[in-house]
């Protein structure tokens, strides 16, 4: 049977988030220099949107 355009789509590891689907950020504070706190906060990718994949366009 050929493969066809239903195939399933090929993807890669995301390389913003490593495959994990969401990145961590670091919290920051202030208009200009953004004065980081210190904390972090975990965010979805979105260069993926949270699936850890991405079409591998060839
Ligand atoms: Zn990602």
């Amino acid at each position: 049977m050929a493969a066809r355009m239903t195939a399933k789509p090929k993807v890669t590891e995301c390389p913003d988030c490593d495959g994990n689907g969401e990145i961590t950020e670091t919290v920051r504070v202030g208009a200009r220099k953004g004065r980081a706190t210190g904390h972090q906060q975990s965010a979805v990718c979105l260069t993926c949107w949270g699936t850890g994949e991405i079409p591998a366009d060839d």
